[in-house]
């Protein structure tokens, strides 16, 4: 439904600022909970949230409750993923990856008739202004609520000061999929870079450490992903895409895709102001190595809703979420800000001497905790053996994610002391 009609005087429980799929999936969890939730989008509903392909893994739908996607928005289940240093030949192969490549413009319309149907009301082309109190300025007029939810994207709503991170911690991301104008180049061009078809081959390293070029045939189309960091001074991830469509004369018209910035840092210290909370990009609950906010934004929508849901106090929200998922991502910022300085030649040297190899990466691409898996971290001890600097700094990044994890878990439950804690967490994470 698009559209602006307001009743004069309208009240909810909950006003959800933003129907992505961090909002659309609060929306419909709170729902189904029975809370009287209105949601509404500055765009027309069908042109909300992302509107391309993104890998999420399979964990992260069960985890927040969210049914696994079918094709047509199901386009790639685990398939093998070739992190490639630079433009090759040296490669990490990730297999099982239980990651999905999602149509994002399904999955949001799927979230969006799931709220629908529990009983939420959505409207389209509104665009929330501010509020003063319990009133929600809207561009159809006022709205009290109990509640609202900040799921306005990276931009936000002006609801409460901006949380965009710095130019060093914004990656600048742009996918599409192509017609394929010649099949055979096509799969020349896979078979040359030894990748199967429907395999995805990622050039890593390619404008920077933090940077990916990420290709994948299915289906006789191709998919392109690219990400890079332009606020250290590299080309953006679409002047990437722009540059590699137009190379590759194989490669026909842009079927659907879509470009924007990611938050790369931790999320926000303080996901709840009042009566406000923040969720999804807004509070920058994206997994920071690279880039991916999908899974997160469904989960804290799950823990946020169970919250409210409990009758419990706004500001439990804020706590549970920084304890479990805020960990994991303020943790591997850590990390993040380590391969954002790496040269190429120093990646190169990870993954051929197996300091980096499939068992100590995968959990990175699966966006869980660094996994115990002995083999892959004997092999990693024989790459020190061979690199010991490069070794050396990957210890001292290892110890310091441990202080930040550490801190996460003293995460307060009184807001009041939460200036004390950011004060620490900036001291420990590396400049
Ligand atoms: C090219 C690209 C590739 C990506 N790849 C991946 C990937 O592979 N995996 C992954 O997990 N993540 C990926 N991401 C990140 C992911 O797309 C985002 O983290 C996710 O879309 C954020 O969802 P959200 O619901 O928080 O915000 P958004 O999707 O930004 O939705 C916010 C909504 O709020 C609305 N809005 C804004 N202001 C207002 C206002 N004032 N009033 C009313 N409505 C408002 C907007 O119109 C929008 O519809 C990628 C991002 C890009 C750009």
């Amino acid at each position: 439904m698009t559209g602006s009609s307001l009743e004069k005087g309208h009240e909810a429980d909950v006003v959800v600022v933003g129907l992505g799929t961090a909002g659309s999936a609060v929306s419909a969890f709170l729902a189904e909970g029975g809370l009287r939730v209105l949601a509404l989008d500055r765009r027309p509903l069908d042109e909300a949230g992302a509107r391309w392909v993104n890998g999420v893994p399979q964990w992260m739908f069960r985890e927040s409750g969210v049914a696994q996607p079918e094709a047509p928005e199901l386009r790639g289940n685990g398939q093998p993923f070739h992190l490639v240093c630079g433009l090759g030949p040296s490669r990490v192969v990730l297999r099982d990856t239980g990651l999905l490549e999602v149509d994002m413009r399904h999955l949001v319309a799927r979230l969006q008739e799931r709220a629908r149907l529990a009983g939420a009301r959505l409207l389209g082309e509104v665009t929330v202004t501010g509020r003063e109190g319990s009133a929600l300025q809207t561009s159809a007029g006022i709205i009290e609520s109990a509640y609202v939810i900040d799921a306005s994207g990276l931009g936000g709503s002006g609801l409460v000061p901006p949380t965009s991170p710095g130019p060093d911690h914004l990656c600048a991301a742009a996918q599409g999929v192509y017609e394929v104008t010649d099949l055979e180049a096509a799969q020349a061009y896979m078979a040359r870079h030894q990748v199967e078809p429907g395999d995805t081959l990622c050039f890593t390293g390619i404008a920077g450490g933090f940077s990916i070029l990420n290709v994948r045939l299915h289906d006789g189309r191709l998919s392109v992903l690219t990400g890079s960091i332009p606020g250290q001074g590299h080309p953006s991830g679409k002047s990437i895409l722009d540059s590699f469509v137009a190379e590759q004369a194989w490669v026909g018209a842009r079927v659907f895709g879509g470009a924007r910035a990611i938050p790369l840092s931790r999320p926000v210290d303080r996901l709840v102001e009042g009566n406000v909370a923040l969720l999804g990009d807004a509070a920058r609950q994206v997994f920071t190595v690279h880039g991916s906010g999908i899974g997160i934004g469904m989960i804290a929508a799950r823990t946020l809703a169970n919250t409210l849901l409990a009758g419990d106090p706004l500001d439990a929200y804020g706590y549970r979420w920084m304890r479990s998922f805020g960990a994991l991502q303020g943790t591997y910022e850590v990390f993040r800000r380590f391969t954002a300085e790496l040269s190429v030649d120093e990646i190169r040297d990870l993954v051929d001497t197996g300091l980096m190899n499939a068992q100590t990466a995968g959990p990175t691409l699966a966006q869980r905790w660094p996994s115990p898996s002995l083999s892959g971290w004997l092999r990693s001890l024989i790459g020190a053996v061979r690199r010991p600097r490069l070794a050396a700094r990957l210890v001292a990044v290892g110890s310091r994610m441990a202080v930040v994890r550490g801190l996460y878990g003293r995460y307060p439950r009184d807001p009041g002391e939460l200036g004390a804690w950011s004060r620490k967490i900036e001291r420990a994470l590396p400049l």
